[in-house]
């Protein structure tokens, strides 16, 4: 049985957040204040929810390198990227409706913060 697939987006990307944490804590030594601030800033959002949501995150669980193109995603946080994806993100291609992108943590956020509303 299938459990927990569909879960909240926001959520979902909160527990992978968690799931990285070891992973992200060295990288937010770097980044630190800025990133969670960034983070909480996504989690309560309502429109940065909404933005999400179009996202369809799912959880990654096994080994998978980030697919990440960090300098188009988000320019301004080129450095982030931990390489271990925790997510993917369906991105529409026009073709066959979509592309499971794998993502890590860092990228995940910082691909949110990017594409904040009115950042
Ligand atoms: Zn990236
Ligand atoms: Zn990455």
């Amino acid at each position: 049985m299938v459990s927990g697939g569909e879960d909240n987006p926001v959520r979902a990307l909160a527990a992978a957040w968690e799931a990285a944490a070891g992973v992200v804590a060295e990288w937010a030594e770097q980044t630190a204040a800025v990133a969670r601030e960034s983070f909480h800033k996504l989690a309560s959002d309502p429109a940065v929810r909404a933005a999400l949501e179009s996202w369809r995150i799912a959880l990654v669980w096994t080994r998978q390198d980030c697919g990440c193109l960090c300098d188009r995603a988000h320019p301004d946080d080129v450095g982030v990227c931990d390489n271990h994806a925790v997510i993917t993100r369906r991105l529409a291609t026009g073709l066959d409706g979509g592309v499971d992108v794998p993502l890590c943590a860092p990228c995940a956020v910082a691909q949110g913060v990017a594409e904040m509303p009115g950042n």
